[in-house]
């Protein structure tokens, strides 16, 4: 689902000031930079779009600033084996495909992958599950069209 990235960053924000954070101009580019991208960019490329805009900015806040929208909720961190954390927009439950080749990460909707919200974690013991995530890794659309030239 793509939605409405004007939408999408007024809703952010009214969510960040309803959480007592103040919309501060570092804060909006930031949630700026991440409805606007779906290519779920490390904080280092986060980081490099906002100095784009605030030449001023530090690093360090940055960072600290996509943990505070992550601890929120505002935003996900998408972990996988072997790249860098990765910063995700949509926090809607949906699925990713990983390109092995180049590194771009899309994300694919639940229906994508028929059965998968019927996946339990069986026998979890003490542990309780927050999210089953299913992460699809191969070659990207463009990669599998480069290899097969
Ligand atoms: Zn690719
Ligand atoms: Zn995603």
């Amino acid at each position: 689902v793509i939605r409405d990235p004007r939408a999408h960053l007024a809703e952010l924000e009214k969510r960040c000031a309803s959480a007592g954070l103040p919309v501060t101009a570092q804060r909006r580019t930031i949630l700026q930079a991440l409805v606007t991208r779906h290519d779920h960019p490390t904080a280092e490329q986060l980081y490099s779009a906002v100095a784009e805009r605030l030449p001023d900015v530090s690093r360090a806040t940055v960072y600290r600033t996509l943990d505070t929208l992550s601890d929120l909720g505002l935003l996900r961190r998408v972990a996988h084996p072997g790249s860098a954390v990765r910063f995700d927009g949509n926090t809607a439950p949906h699925h990713h495909f990983l390109c092995e080749r180049c590194g771009s990460m899309e994300d694919l909707p639940l229906d994508a992958l028929p059965g998968a919200a019927d996946l339990v974690l069986a026998d979890a013991g003490e542990r309780v599950a927050r999210e089953i995530a299913v992460s699809v890794h191969g070659r990207c659309a463009a990669c599998a069209r480069a290899a097969a030239d």
